[in-house]
């Protein structure tokens, strides 16, 4: 009778202690080991070391999440270290940033990316920053030009090739004064914005490479600003866009 009671509380502390799920053993072995870890500083700095050395992967992980948790429990005081650091070591970050940048194809390709998708996203804000950039480096972007120029000259004679080509199959009149005459007839404003024209560019509403004649009918001033936003979209499709902005 004793035996089988006895046999019977073996059973039931055995089930008791199976009932603890993963996660709560793992805060109980955590925390004992936090209570010895306090208790015996010197042994656990030593066994720490000891185990680093042993897996130096594994420490290495360990590091990481260590301090990634730390940074995001006190995230404002994480940041504003972080713009410190950065202020007063910015030389020295921005040239490793270069080197490692130069080093790795997979994040040149990245960077590439992501800047195109925002340059598509904020057109007009590219297109001023490109002016600005252009009007500060008068002879840098003449020597960019050149050198893509020389870079691609295949692309370049291509080019020039198809422009001539498509003047001459839709060949149209144009006045000798036509500048002139449209100027007077725009009176003196861009053709999209109604701005005052002080440059102007001579704008083929619907454009050559969109089956648009070269012809007088189809040309109007634009601003240079303008010209370059609209580039291959009919006028439609630029003043819708011009609205949506
Ligand atoms: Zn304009």
């Amino acid at each position: 009778m004793l035996r089988v009671v006895l046999l019977g509380r073996l059973v039931k502390k055995k089930m008791a202690r199976t009932v603890l799920t993963d996660e709560e053993k793992r805060a109980k072995n955590a925390a004992k080991m936090r209570k010895w870890r306090a208790a015996n500083p010197e042994k656990a700095r030593k066994s720490s070391r000891m185990w680093r050395a042993a897996n130096p992967e594994k420490a290495r992980k360990s590091s990481r999440i260590y301090s990634r948790n730390r940074r995001w429990a006190n995230i404002e005081k994480s940041r504003e270290r972080e713009r410190q650091y950065y202020g007063v070591n910015r030389d020295r970050i921005r040239a490793q940033n270069k080197l490692s940048y130069a080093a790795s194809p997979q994040r040149q390709e990245k960077a590439k990316a992501r800047h195109k998708e925002w340059q598509e996203a904020n057109w007009d804000k590219t297109l001023q920053r490109n002016r600005e950039w252009k009007a500060a480096n008068p002879s840098k972007r003449y020597n960019q030009n050149k050198k893509h120029r020389l870079a691609n000259p295949e692309t370049y004679r291509e080019y020039a090739r198809t422009r001539i080509a498509r003047k001459k199959n839709q060949e149209g009149w144009i006045p000798e004064n036509c500048e002139y005459l449209l100027w007077v007839f725009q009176e003196g404003l861009c053709a999209y914005c109604t701005e005052v024209l002080i440059e102007y560019e001579v704008d083929h509403k619907l454009p050559l490479s969109r089956g648009g004649p070269h012809d007088w009918s189809n040309i109007c001033l634009a601003c240079p600003s303008c010209n370059r936003k609209k580039s291959k979209k009919t006028p439609d499709e630029f003043i819708s866009l011009m609205n949506a902005a």
